[in-house]
């Protein structure tokens, strides 16, 4: 394969080939972005010099993916709702699937709204998620006048993908966000200072909503945000803790099933993958506590794992103050979404 006078010249589409039955197409073309350090479009319109040492540079990429390394842990970066984040082991890479959640909410907070969280009754409407309402460059946020000033908590926030794409997206939300992790707030703190929006996003580290009770960790900004005062606080971190909307992708894999996983999803977490004996345990908490959260009438979107749809409806209706208005399936038609809004 290689090249004559050891510079193809013309070639990133040497390398692309090289590996084509083992790798993706895509994802030879995310490795060599991270090589040139360059972006997808310039790969094909730039004329790169591929020499040997780009080949062993990038046969060692290829190397590490096929031995099971996700190409978003070996590159840094993932996409989520068309926006570039940054990523490590100690966090969940974003999903496709979880742009749902963040959609939904865009859409149903549009002022006036296309259809409102709180308010209507198509009970357990199923609905197919689409992307058709967007552009195909990427997703349309919503204009300051179209925005409603709606207040949002992102629980296991992660990267911070769902909290920092939001607050892209909807210019007048205000966002807290939560996760038990530190290293994984440090990497969500860092996405929301690329995407600068440090100031309108709060995170907290803690279990779930404890985060927002027991301000065990007091966050102060120094260098850019990105470190954690360890001083014990006694007062409560957020000062009026209701919110219009609770948004969550939570762990939902069953502890018994994580042996069994594919050997990428192996490497993320386990935190941001084991959701107790039958995967449901974080539901069971957001079920039990959202209420003293949530402003009256306010809606949670939760993101549900393949035929998990029928527990958690179980989990919910216990308290009987919870309303499923909504079921969203994914592209390959799996219930991938739960909306729920509060009776009282
Ligand atoms: N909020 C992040 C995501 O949706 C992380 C979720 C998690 O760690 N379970 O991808």
């Amino acid at each position: 394969m290689l090249l004559k006078n050891n510079v193809c010249k013309k070639d990133i589409f040497c390398l692309i080939d090289k590996y084509s039955r083992v790798i993706s197409r895509v994802e030879a073309e995310m490795l060599l972005e991270y090589l040139f350090n360059c972006a997808r479009i310039d790969l094909y319109i730039r004329d790169f010099k591929v020499d040997k040492t780009i080949e062993k540079l990038y046969d060692s990429l290829v190397s590490r993916r096929m031995s099971g390394e996700p190409v978003q842990y070996i590159t840094g970066r993932a996409e989520f709702m068309g926006l570039d984040f940054i990523v490590t082991k100690d966090v969940l890479i974003p999903r496709p699937e979880t742009e749902i959640l963040v959609s939904e909410i865009i859409n149903s907070s549009r002022f006036p709204a296309r259809e409102p969280l709180a308010g209507h009754s198509n009970n357990n409407k199923e609905t197919k998620f689409s992307h058709l309402q967007y552009s195909s460059s990427g997703h349309e946020s919503i204009s300051r006048e179209q925005s409603q000033e709606v207040k949002i908590l992102d629980l296991c926030t992660g990267c911070g993908n769902i909290a920092v794409s939001l607050s892209k997206l909807m210019p007048q939300a205000e966002i807290v966000a939560t996760d038990i992790s530190e290293a994984a707030l440090k990497i969500a703190e860092k996405n929301a200072l690329r995407h600068d929006l440090s100031d309108r996003i709060k995170f907290y580290k803690g279990n779930l909503f404890n985060a927002l009770i027991f301000a065990t960790f007091a966050r102060h900004r120094n260098n850019g945000g990105l470190s954690i005062n360890t001083d014990i606080k006694q007062e409560s971190v957020v000062k009026n803790p209701k919110f219009d909307i609770i948004v969550c992708n939570p762990p939902y894999i069953k502890e018994g099933e994580l042996p069994y996983l594919q050997k990428e999803v192996k490497v993320e977490p386990e935190i941001a993958l084991n959701g107790g004996r039958d995967g449901l345990d974080f539901y069971r908490v957001i079920a039990k506590e959202s209420h003293r959260y949530l402003e009256k009438g306010g809606s949670i979107l939760l993101e549900i794992g393949f035929g998990q749809k029928k527990g958690i409806e179980n989990i919910f209706s216990s308290y009987n103050i919870f309303e499923i208005y909504k079921v969203i399936k994914d592209f390959s038609g799996i219930e991938r979404a739960v909306c729920l809004k509060t009776l009282t």
